[in-house]
This record gives structure tokens, C-alpha cells and sequence, in this order.
């Protein structure tokens, strides 16, 4: 079905916000010497958005998802295209394609790709990053004796691909902190690697958003050069680091009311289990006003995440396709047809701009 844009939900995207963002961050990683690959995940590879990234002069735009990094070089984004997620043995053919830089921890898929890219005659070298677990327990080379014959075997034995460097990522599963340590200890590997293969490395990647600090507080370890950040820009923060030079309201997603009426709080008759199959407790605050929205977790995720913006609005729950608010101190009447306004953070952004029911616009006063 083909819907007449704009409908609700919606999420506007501020694209001079946006680009604010960018240049204010890099301008300070330039001044560090660190190269940013701008990851462009959380808003589902939109290439309006991505565009902005290019127009800001970013060296590489990076994606998980290859077929978010195909869609923007289908749509005219020419910078290198870097796929984060190291590529499942059956993508290797599309990852040769359609990317310049990948991230790698597995060798059998290394020496996959190095017949892909042989394959795709007349492509240049596809540039590698080998990544070093150092205790978040995700991708990498746990074993550093393990890396370094990667490295070596990448080097000597794939004319194909290019060893462009090493790099970590932490936080995203064990909570691990990048810190100095840590930045050290991926130095000291890069180091192993170069002694082997006797040349420097051009990439050092420090990570992700969870790193920008150290650069921001002088505390990053000069041989880091490279950060590859989602999250930092879109919300001008992330946890422990509130970054004031940046926008954070980018994202505005707006939902319409479908029913106001002044009802209990607490439900009446024998309780069991909700939509999800889980109990749920109620607290009784009496008879109030509550506005349902045409939009819920299967658009979002968890209810608690929204961040409604005018004052008086409490999330009181959701189902898969409603959210329940209570409007009873809101300074003006939520009427039937009005639009509701809400921040957003990394997870609702994450399933709002890759559902199909949310229309995505786009807001700029630049040429
Ligand atoms: C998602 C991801 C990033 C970006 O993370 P942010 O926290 O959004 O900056 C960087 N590197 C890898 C490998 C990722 O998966």
C-alpha cells in the first residue's frame, strides 16, 4: 500500500541539526588526527541523512547491514562504504561488490573474500581491518598469536585485499568501558602486527562513541586514529559523556491521538497477562485522563523509552499497535486528532526508522 507522505507516525530528522553535529565533531577529531567513519545504522541507512554525512566531508560512511550500505551506493553516496559487522561466508560476493572496507575475525572468511574480490575483475583492493577482542566479548581475535598469523596471511598470501589496520569495539554486549587501558592494549597488538609484517598499519580503530571522550579530555593514545561513531552525533551524547557543543533534539517523532477520555487507572476485573504475556502491576490514582496513540511497540520497541516532550504526559504502558498516555496535567486538552511529540533514544530510533508504518521526513532550511 502506498501512503500519501506525510502520515503518522512520523519521525522528522533535522538535517541541519544534523550536519551542526558533524562538523562540530569533526573538527575536534581532525585537530586529534582521527579519521571518522560515520555509522549510519541507527537510522536505518536513510540516504537523506547519509547524504549530510558526506556533504560534511566524513572519509567513509559505515553500516552492519549491507544492504543499507548497497541501497546508499545505489543512491548516488560516493564516499568508501564500510560494512562493521564482519560479513557472513554467504555475503562475501555482495561485500566485494558493493563495499571498500570491512571489518574481519575469521580467516576462512578472509580467504573467501579474497577470491571474491579476484572475482570481481577489475575492482581495486579491498581494504580490511582485523578486529581484537579486548574483553567485550563480541567480534575479534581473542588470541593475539591467532591474530598476527591472520595478518600475515592477509598480507602475503591475498593480493586482493589490503590489511588497512586493526581495531576494537567494546560496550556493545559485556558493557566494557573504553578507556586508555584499552586503547593501549589495542596499540600494543597493532604494534605485534606491524613487527610481523614489517610496515605500519594506516588504521588504528579505536572504537565506537564509547571512545570519543578520551580524544575530547587528551587522553586518547596518539597512535589511535580512527573512530567509527553512530550514536554520539545523532544524540550529541552518550552514556558518561554529554557533549555541549552538540544539538540533541535531531530526531522529533510525532504520533496522533485516536481516543481522550477520563477513565480508572487501574483495571477492573480479575487480572492476568497482557498482549505479551506478561503480569503487569497498576497503580490506582483514581479517575484521569488518558489519550491512546496509533503507534506502539511494534513500531518502537519498549514504551519506556519514549521521552515525551510536553510537559504532563506520562507513559502508562502499550500493546503492539496502541500507547497508553495519561494527559490529565498537560497544560491544554488532548482532543482526539491531536499530535503528540516525543525525544527519542538509540533503541526507539533504531526499530522507528526501519518500521514500515512510520513515515520518515525530512527537515532543512540549507540549500
Ligand atoms: C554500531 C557500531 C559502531 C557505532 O557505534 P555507536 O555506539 O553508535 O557509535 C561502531 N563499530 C561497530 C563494529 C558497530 O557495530
Amino acid at each position: 500500500m502506498e501512503y500519501k507522505e506525510p502520515h503518522y507516525p512520523q519521525i522528522e530528522v533535522d538535517l541541519d541539526k544534523l550536519e551542526d553535529n558533524l562538523r562540530a565533531l569533526k573538527s575536534r577529531m581532525d585537530a586529534s588526527g582521527i579519521q571518522l567513519a560515520g555509522v549510519v545504522k541507527g537510522f536505518n541507512g536513510l540516504p537523506w541523512a547519509a547524504r549530510i554525512y558526506e556533504k560534511a566531508g566524513y572519509s567513509s560512511i559505515a553500516s552492519s547491514r549491507l544492504e543499507q550500505l548497497h541501497h546508499l551506493r545505489m543512491n548516488g553516496i560516493a564516499v568508501p562504504l564500510m560494512l562493521i559487522r564482519i560479513p557472513m561466508l554467504s555475503e562475501v560476493e555482495e561485500t566485494a561488490r558493493w563495499t571498500d572496507i570491512s571489518l574481519h575475525s575469521e580467516p576462512a572468511v578472509l580467504r573467501a573474500m579474497e577470491q571474491a574480490v579476484k572475482a570481481a575483475a577489475g575492482k581495486r583492493r579491498h581494504k580490511v581491518i582485523l578486529m581484537v577482542d579486548l574483553g567485550d566479548l563480541r567480534e575479534g581475535f581473542w588470541d593475539q598469536d591467532e591474530l598476527v598469523q591472520t595478518a600475515l596471511e592477509v598480507e602475503r598470501e591475498m593480493p586482493h585485499l589490503e590489511l588497512a589496520g586493526v581495531g576494537t569495539n567494546l560496550g556493545c554486549y559485556g558493557t566494557v568501558q573504553a578507556t586508555p587501558e584499552k586503547m593501549n592494549q589495542l596499540v600494543a597488538a597493532a604494534e605485534r602486527v606491524e613487527a610481523a609484517i614489517g610496515r605500519k598499519l594506516d588504521i588504528i580503530s579505536g572504537g565506537a562513541s564509547s571512545s570519543i571522550h578520551m580524544v575530547l579530555d587528551g587522553t586518547m593514545p596518539p597512535r589511535i586514529n580512527h573512530l567509527r561513531v553512530g550514536e554520539g552525533i545523532l544524540f550529541g551524547r552518550i552514556w558518561g559523556c554529554d557533549m555541549d557543543f552538540m544539538h540533541k533534539h535531531i530526531f522529533t517523532l510525532r504520533a496522533e491521538v485516536i481516543e481522550s477520555k477520563v477513565k480508572p487507572s487501574y483495571p477492573v476485573g480479575e487480572l492476568s497477562v497482557d498482549a505479551f504475556g506478561r503480569t503487569r502491576t497498576y497503580v490506582d490514582r483514581g479517575r484521569r485522563r488518558r489519550a491512546l496513540l496509533a503507534m506502539g511497540r511494534v513500531d518502537y520497541g519498549e514504551c519506556e523509552d519514549l521521552i515525551p516532550r510536553e510537559p504532563g504526559v506520562k507513559i502508562l504502558g502499550a500493546s503492539s499497535d496502541h500507547t497508553i498516555v495519561d494527559v490529565q496535567n498537560t497544560a491544554h486538552p488532548v482532543r482526539v486528532g491531536d499530535i503528540l511529540e516525543f525525544d527519542l533514544c538509540y533503541a526507539t530510533m533504531v526499530y522507528l526508522t526501519s518500521s514500515r508504518s512510520v513515515s520518515v521526513t525530512f527537515k532543512t532550511e540549507r540549500g
